[in-house]
């Protein structure tokens, strides 16, 4: 097994289906995946975006278990605070603004001052060009400057408070500060329209808190937050999958979450005026990517095999192996080392009756299963792995 250091996890984003990193995670490390020949995987980075930052953070700051307790601490944080409580009004995390779902739940029911005065908030917000505003944004092929300061003024789908509380509570800043483990999250400079990386040492005086949130901050979902001078949205805008953030840190080894699945397998059908297909649009964007990305890997790869196969006395020129490898690694940023990727997708699309901000109970556990069971039958080859040997 290689060292810890040198091994990565990648969570990428996607609402609730967030649950599915958790069961993956639960499966890798009590040792139970072939992946990684039946024995615990040791990971010395998180590497997050969007709700996969909120995991990502989580497992920074339980470092002081075993990875598998840390797992199953944060496993019992979306069981009882993420999910739909029979005696709480609304998800700990996710509440749609308006949700007609609200108006038929007696645990609403009982707390009408409350209620009415969400009503009011949240009549203020609701209609349907916001979603219009919000796909316009994501399926722009205007520069991201242009594009944030077109959508600068829309409010938020999802009223920010639930999951304010619930990172405010989930982790310490200080384990996450002292961490044994490196933790990379990745949220989108809202002005700049570039990715910016934060890690441990961002975790101080509060603003630990903030870089979750704004990793989280989909535009036209939820408002975005503002961290020292600057303004930040959903990492995923501009890096959903966080690989590079992963390999600058130093991994060699990296184990990929997808949440929705393989791109080609993935049925899109009728009009984008949900909020769920609204959000797989924009998660589908990102794919082709972060398909990029692994194919410059594989090229990295290839160019340290043709390079090694030339000095056993091969007949493949040293110089242009090196400057393959070389120039795939610039172009993530990297060095120009063996690199495995390894990758978990769901099988099919992960749903429940409101998609991606489906907080039922029983989706969050439906889809957890669905990422243990993901690992614990991992295949490399059906996966589309990248192996470095
Ligand atoms: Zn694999």
């Amino acid at each position: 097994m290689k060292p810890r250091e040198e091994t990565a996890l990648v969570l990428s984003g996607g609402g609730v289906y967030g649950a599915f990193e958790v069961g993956v995670m639960k499966a890798l490390f009590a040792g139970a995946s072939p992946v990684n020949g039946y024995q615990p995987l040791d990971v010395g980075i998180f590497s997050g975006t969007s709700v996969g930052a909120f995991n990502a953070a989580c497992m920074a700051g339980f470092s002081q278990q075993n990875e598998l307790d840390a797992a199953l601490q944060l496993e019992s944080i979306w069981l009882e605070r993420i999910a739909n409580r029979p005696d709480v009004c609304g998800s700990g995390a996710f509440r749609i603004r308006g949700t007609p779902s609200e108006f038929i739940d007696p645990n609403c029911l009982r707390q009408p001052v409350a209620l009415a005065g969400r009503m009011a908030r949240d009549g203020l917000v609701l209609g349907r060009y916001l979603l219009g505003r919000s796909l316009n944004f994501l399926a722009s092929p205007a520069p991201p400057m242009d594009r944030v300061t077109s959508t600068v003024n829309i409010e938020s789908l999802v009223d920010p408070l639930p999951f304010q509380d619930l990172v405010n509570h989930a982790f310490r800043e200080e384990d996450v500060l002292n961490s044994t483990r490196n933790l990379r999250l990745v949220a989108t400079n809202w002005s700049m329209g570039v990715a910016e990386y934060f890690k441990n040492s961002d975790f101080v005086n509060g603003e630990g808190y903030e870089i979750v949130r704004a990793s989280a901050a989909l535009p036209g979902v939820f408002p975005p937050v503002k961290i020292r001078a600057n303004t930040y949205v959903d990492g995923g805008v501009t890096e959903n999958t966080p690989l590079n953030s992963a390999l600058s840190a130093g991994a060699t080894e990296l184990h990929v979450i997808y949440l929705n699945p393989k791109p080609q397998f993935l049925p899109l059908k009728g009009q984008p005026d949900t909020l769920d297909t609204m959000l797989r649009v924009f998660y589908l964007l990102l794919a082709g990517r972060i398909e990029q990305d692994v194919a410059n890997l594989r090229q990295i790869n290839q160019g340290l095999q043709a390079l090694a196969k030339f000095q056993e006395g091969g007949n493949v020129p040293a110089n242009a192996a090196l400057s393959f490898a070389r120039i795939a690694a610039k172009a993530l940023g990297s060095s120009h080392q063996f690199v495995t990727v390894h990758r978990y997708y769901p099988r099919g699309v992960l749903a429940g009756e409101f998609g991606m901000l489906d907080s039922q109970l029983q989706t969050i556990v439906n889809v957890m299963e669905a990422g243990e069971s993901i690992a614990l039958t991992h295949d490399c080859e059906e996966s589309g792995c990248l192996l470095a040997e």
